[in-house]
């Protein structure tokens, strides 16, 4: 195929070369060969330099459509080549092919080119490129000129200017700025400037400038320059700018100073004038403090004088309205002048109502001032006048009159008051009236009375405290008794005269001395103290006692001994001990209980736990103290637990299982025996428990009972078993018996003698295990194939059993009596069973005599007996139980035909309707059996 193509391309046959057009005419073929080879060799150096161009310009854009036009430029040269070369080679399918070639290159460069023409519209002309350019050469130009401008304006500013980096290093300062700062432009540069400042400036610049930056604010200060060489100070104010960068951070700073050194040193003028000025002033200010303050004292004597004045004269009122006294001033003729306060409120009348009046007429008794009158007349031997003389007449004469007195109030009542009357005189001695201060002496006349009383009742005290039949005594500061009633003296032996003077230590056993010393100490401090002593009595015996002692002080409270109050308490600390004694056993009893015993109160708290309850749940009885009750549980326990304490609280006592959880999360089973503690109206102060742990007991109940569960189980297997066995093992047994008596009939005449006898023990033996399996498959359906419990009639499962066992009966000519028998609620078929098997043996044991039989039953409390006994062999005692086990015999076959089943069978239907069965005998004495059967 590729070989066809091939030759096709290259197939030059039947064509002619392209000369032949130009009829080989030298001229014009010379002329096609040079034009057609020219215009190729142009077409190859094109795009050679369209190449170098590109390689070397790689920003220009539209580089592809560069490639595609070398591309068609070549192949529109090759066909010109092909041109000259058809001229004699006749390959017009390969001259063809190159052209459909170029033409593919060609429209395909045609159709990228037309979208491309609008974006290279949009590229920058030279035209447009060249403006640009003179734009920005004007741009720079202008810069040049602003930066020239600048320089001139920077070099010749009045101020100090500099340029520093964001890190505050400076680049530039001008011409000012060294000249203000005292430094060279080289030394200010980097950290120089700030070398500049004034040591105790710069901390404080420093702050200013970091502050500014960090907020971003145009800093400015006041501070100085001293320049390196330290001779010259300028003051500057300093402010610059941040200028911000396009990362919105602060790039640099430009800033100026300006020199403030003349105006610093104004304000420094100023500021010493201030302080000469305001010194002179403080100065002139003292001056006037200090007469201002001589005034002052003046004023404040005398204010404290008038004052002072004032006082007294408060005071004088005061005294006079405070006083618990009435005072009563009166003129010369006994007119009534001044009433103070406490005369008001004693006697109940205002200033008003007395002022202006006499006194005798207002306020005293008549009859009392009548009296009076009289005794001083006879004391003065003058008449003195019922009336105002007879208070004054004393005072008049320069004798002091104090007197008790009763006043009469607005109201009637009366008290007692101790009056004191006083002549005023003038200066020249003429009485000007008289002053009476009166106390009321209600309170004293009571203490009086009170005192009176209280004497009498001292001395009713005395002679209660001899006949009390508490001991008390008195003793002086040496120990001795001073006092001692009867009942003291006689609990110690004595009678009271023998004890006083008596030393205490006499009357106490020697063992107690010193602790009732320290006692002595005690209520020297606190006044009273009480303690427990053994006494000792006259006659040397010993008796328990209890002290009172109480610190006793004279009339001015001075220490003087004490009384000794004692109470024979030998009876109660006797029981005391007795108690004490009780109460330790009991501890000890609970204490070292095996049983757990617990105490919750009214809240279900643990009140008490005795250590065997502790150490069952795995706590320590301090662990337990104060916790709930259901903390020791899980949550299902938790409800019955609360109406466990809900009986408790109504009074129930209980007896029950519960589960409790130890400390270690297992389960623990306690048997409790729970009971309340009941206060008078019924509620419940605690309860007490005592609890048992169960949880072994409990584990053998549970293995207990799946054991028993178990052995149903494999009993019934077994059952099964059995019954399957004895069921399929009839069918082989059939047929070794047929076959062995097939063998008999047919060649009993044929056989020798001994064969015959091998047959037989082989009939024998098959039918016996027939009759060992018939037995064993009636044994295992008493189990499977029982029927139902209902009323059944004994009689009748009598008459039954007798008329199965006729042909035995006849045999042995067995004589059989039955009472009337009851209804009991069996399987009767199940009875018929039973009665058939007991007198069937019955029968079978017998003697040489006749079998006789007896059937019977009596009613029991709640079952029926019966029983069957014979005249037969008996059984020994020592075999009783062993006969009703399957398969036990007492017997040889060859004794007595049988199984070993009847008994066992007998037993399994009794049991099964919930009875028992045993056999009373002695050996040769016939025996009977006895079973029940219940009362349903
Ligand atoms: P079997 O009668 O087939 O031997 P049983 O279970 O009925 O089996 O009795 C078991 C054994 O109890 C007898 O072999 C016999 O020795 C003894 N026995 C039972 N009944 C009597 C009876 N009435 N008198 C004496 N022995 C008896």
């Amino acid at each position: 195929m590729i070989w066809n193509l091939l030759n096709n391309l290259l197939f030059t046959g039947n064509y002619i070369p392209h000369g032949y057009c130009y009829l080989w005419q030298p001229e014009l073929v010379a002329l096609h060969i040079v034009s057609d080879s020219i215009i190729a060799l142009a077409y190859y150096s094109i795009p050679l330099s369209l190449i170098y161009f590109i390689s070397k310009r790689k920003d220009l854009p539209f580089r592809n459509i560069v490639w595609l036009f070398a591309a068609f430029i070549i192949s529109s040269g090759t066909t010109h080549i092909m041109e000259v070369w058809t001229l004699w080679h006749p390959v017009y399918w390969i001259s063809g092919c190159l052209k459909m070639i170029t033409a593919a290159i060609s429209a395909y460069t045609a159709f990228i080119l037309i979208p491309l023409v609008p974006q290279a519209l949009t590229l920058v002309s030279p035209t447009q490129l060249g403006m640009i350019d003179r734009i920005l050469q004007q741009e720079i130009i202008e810069r040049r000129e602003t930066e020239a401008r600048y320089q001139t304006l920077t070099e010749a500013s009045p101020v100090g200017i500099f340029y520093a980096d964001a890190v505050g290093d400076c680049l530039y300062v001008n011409e000012r700025w060294c000249q203000i700062s005292g430094m060279a432009c080289d030394e200010a540069l980097g950290k120089g400037w700030f070398q500049g400042i004034h040591p105790d400036d710069r901390q404080r610049v420093f702050a200013e400038w970091y502050s500014a930056a960090q907020q971003k604010l145009p800093f400015k200060s006041e501070y100085r320059f001293q320049g390196i060489d330290r001779t010259q100070i300028s003051w500057v104010f300093a402010q610059a700018v941040g200028q911000i960068g396009e990362n919105g951070k602060v790039k640099s700073y430009v800033g100026t100073i300006t020199d403030i050194t003349e105006r610093k040193l104004v304000e420094e003028e100023n500021r010493l004038l201030n302080e000469t000025l305001e010194r002179r002033v403080a100065d002139r200010t003292a001056q006037i403090e200090i007469s201002n303050h001589k005034l002052q004292k003046e004023i404040a004597y005398r204010e404290k004088t008038a004052i002072t004045l004032l006082e007294l004269t408060q005071l004088q009122n005061a005294i006079l309205n405070s006083a618990n006294y009435t005072i009563i001033s009166t003129e010369a003729d006994g007119t009534i002048k001044t009433f103070n306060r406490a005369a008001q409120q004693l006697l109940g009348y205002s200033p008003e109502e007395v002022v202006g009046k006499v006194t005798p007429a207002i306020i005293h008794d008549p009859l009392e001032v009548g009296k009076r009158a009289e005794v001083l007349s006879q004391e003065l031997g003058v008449k003195i006048e019922p009336g105002m003389e007879v208070f004054v007449a004393l005072a008049r004469r320069g004798i002091a009159d104090e007197n008790e007195w009763t006043y009469i109030r607005k109201d009637g009542s009366r008290f007692p008051v101790q009056l004191s009357v006083t002549a005023l005189f003038d200066t020249e001695g003429n009485i000007t009236g008289f002053l009476g201060i009166g106390q009321d002496i209600s309170d004293a006349v009571a203490a009086a009375t009170q005192r009176k009383q209280a004497e009498k009742e001292l001395r009713d005290l005395t002679a209660a405290m001899q006949n009390a039949v508490e001991g008390i005594s008195r003793l002086d500061i040496d120990g001795r008794y001073v006092n001692v009633n009867r009942a003291y003296a006689h609990t110690c032996g004595y009678e009271p005269e023998e004890m006083v003077g008596m030393e205490w230590p006499l009357t106490v056993h020697p063992g107690d001395v010193e602790m009732l010393l320290s006692a002595y100490q005690e209520m020297l401090i606190s006044g009273k103290v009480e303690v427990e002593a053994r006494g000792v009595r006259k006659n040397g015996s010993f008796f328990h006692k209890q002290l009172t002692m109480v610190k006793a002080c004279d009339a001015h409270g001075i220490f003087n001994g004490h009384h000794c109050f004692m109470k024979d308490i030998t009876d109660r600390k006797l029981t005391e001990t007795a108690l004490q004694e009780s109460e330790f056993k009991y501890k000890q009893i609970v204490e070292l209980a095996e049983e757990g015993i617990w105490v919750i109160d009214s809240n279900a708290l643990t009140a008490y736990v005795n250590h065997a309850m502790a150490r069952m749940l795995g706590y320590s009885e301090l662990e337990m103290f104060g916790r709930p009750l259901f903390d020791f549980m899980d949550e299902q326990q938790k409800q019955q637990a609360i109406d466990n304490v809900d009986r408790r609280k109504q009074g129930i006592s209980e007896k029950h299982e519960f589960k409790f959880k130890t400390k270690e999360g297992k389960d623990i089973w306690t048997y409790l025996s729970t009971s309340p503690v009941l206060d008078e109206q019924g509620n419940m102060l605690s309860s007490c428990a005592l609890v048992y742990n169960i949880t072994d007991r409990k584990k053998v109940e549970e293995q207990l009972l799946q054991l028993t569960e178990d052995l149903k189980r494999s009993n019934e297997e077994l059952e099964q078993f059995a019954y399957v066995a004895s069921h399929d093992l009839q069918e082989p047994l059939r047929a070794i018996t047929s076959y062995t008596q097939l063998l008999a009939q047919r060649y009993q005449e044929n056989l020798d003698e001994k064969a015959d006898k091998y047959i037989n023990y082989i009939v024998d033996g098959a039918s016996r295990m027939q009759q060992l399996i018939n037995d064993l498959l009636a044994y295992s359906r008493l189990g499977t194939q029982g029927k139902k419990i209902e009323p059944a009639d004994c009689n009748a499962a009598v008459q039954q059993s007798l008329c199965n066992l006729k042909i035995a009966i006849a045999e042995k000519k067995a004589v059989i009596t039955c009472e009337s028998m009851p209804t009991v609620m069996a399987d009767e078929s199940q009875l018929v069973q039973l009665f058939q098997n007991l007198l069937a043996n019955g029968i079978k044991f017998c003697r040489e005599d006749i079998p006789f039989i007896e059937i019977a039953a009596q009613r029991q409390e709640g079952e029926w007996l019966f029983c069957v006994g014979d005249n037969g062999i008996g059984i020994d005692p020592e075999y009783a139980d062993r006969i009703f086990i399957i398969f036990c015999r007492l017997h040889s076959r060859r004794e007595y035909s049988g199984t070993g089943i009847g008994l066992a069978m007998c037993k399994r239907i009794v049991e099964r309707h919930g009875g028992r069965i045993w056999v009373e005998s002695q050996e040769g004495k016939g025996a009977t059996f006895y079973f029940t059967i219940p009362i349903l």
